[in-house]
């Protein structure tokens, strides 16, 4: 059984060049803490890919996303509006600052906040909204902004899966005050555990620094601008290693080629499963026509949550790890400790049932991929 069918993992770390060259370098240069020359490195590469903006590397999306409600500084009580379909950390940076997750329900076509509901979720104390930008496809950014402004809020984009997307010609991440982007092993660009965090709105920029070196001006120090360093506001150490970064930089010099391999394993799915989105048996994925998509995953929605069930020990009998995400935060234990919900969710919990995504990395084969394409055909024949 496992030599007929070697597993095909849902992830798989990778290296496309000079990442353990670069690690090297920075062990010989002498320096292995924070903001060395390869944190310089991927900071300059991210922030010309987002058209100019300063961008700070940090140890995660996570750490990034934490950092951005500590600048806007976010109050007890403070509401802040995101979908309840994301990853724990969108929710968890707010309500590490006291803050009420306040959930939104996402669009049943991209999976992304439904913007039309979007202003019944907006209290006298909101104070931001929290785009996320599913499988690297932007929310209506005109919208969340033109709502942000009209109610006097800021936006931060949780961009996790975003590099390398683009709306238009603007790159994902670049409209928010804030974005944050992930560097973890499962997306597209990586270095294990990364981050970072682009800032929109020059006048954030200080407050940026002394959050991120541990509550002091020690990066105006360095620059000259101060003769000693003190500390200024409340902060933490949110610096990556110089490890994580000679590692990452390798991955960010090759992000054309890396996205473009993911397009052509994404289309290998897209043309495969054409024949069951025709039979009615699943849905494919949807992209908005003015999106240029970085293929992060491949996602299908199933019938049923029975189905979909079915469907994933099916693939697994055959060695072949098909996973399942989000499980709604709105009525989590900690959603409903923690947060608010102003009306039902029905599209989030609808997905969250009924979603699978299919594996996908960058060293997956042709070879592997028709295996679960056959797998699919396979389980749904008498369906
Ligand atoms: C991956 C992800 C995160 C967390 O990123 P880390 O770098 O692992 O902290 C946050 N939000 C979304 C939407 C993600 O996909």
């Amino acid at each position: 059984m496992s030599q007929a069918f070697p597993q095909i993992p849902f992830n798989k770390p990778f290296i496309v060049g000079k990442e353990l060259y670069n690690i090297a370098q920075s062990v010989l240069n002498g320096h292995i803490s924070g903001n060395g020359h390869y944190t310089r490195a991927c900071s300059e590469f991210l922030s010309n890919l987002v058209g100019g903006a300063p961008v700070i590397m940090t140890p995660s999306c996570t750490a990034a996303l934490e950092m951005a409600l500590l600048i806007l500084d976010i109050q007890p009580g403070d509401e802040v509006v995101l979908p309840s379909f994301t990853f724990v950390s969108t929710a968890n940076a707010v309500v590490l600052r006291g803050g009420i997750p306040v959930f939104c329900d996402i669009r049943e076509d991209t999976f992304n906040l439904d913007e039309r509901l979007l202003d019944r979720c907006i209290t006298p104390k909101t104070k931001a909204i929290m785009p996320v930008h599913y499988a690297g496809q932007n929310c209506d950014m005109e919208a969340v902004c033109g709502l942000a402004a009209e109610h006097g809020l800021s936006v931060v984009e949780d961009a996790a899966q975003g590099v390398g997307a683009y709306d238009r010609n603007r790159h994902l991440g670049s409209m928010g005050d804030m974005a944050c982007f992930s560097f973890h092993e499962t997306k597209n660009i990586m270095c294990g555990e990364g981050g970072a965090l682009v800032i929109n709105r020059a006048e954030l920029q200080e407050r940026a620094e002394i959050v991120q070196e541990k509550g002091t001006n020690r990066s105006q120090f360095f620059r000259g601008q101060v003769d000693k360093y003190t500390w200024m506001e409340i902060g933490s150490s949110y610096l990556p290693s110089e490890l994580q970064m000679a590692f990452l930089y390798a991955q960010l010099e090759l992000l054309e080629d890396v996205t473009r391999k993911r397009g052509k394993a994404y289309l290998v799915y897209e043309n495969g499963l054409t024949d069951l989105e025709r039979q009615g048996k699943l849905r494919r994925p949807i992209y908005l026509g003015h999106n240029r998509p970085n293929h992060h995953m491949y996602a299908v929605l199933c019938r049923s949550l029975a189905e979909r069930s079915e469907l994933i020990s099916f693939l697994k009998a055959r060695n072949i790890h098909a996973v399942f995400h989000y499980v709604p935060l709105h009525n989590s234990p900690a959603g409903l400790k923690f947060g608010k919900t102003p009306y039902p969710l029905t599209v989030t919990e609808d997905v969250a049932d009924r979603l699978l995504r299919l594996p996908m990395y960058y060293e997956i084969s042709e070879a592997e991929q028709n295996r679960v394409l056959e797998g699919m055909y396979d389980f749904y024949r008498d369906r």
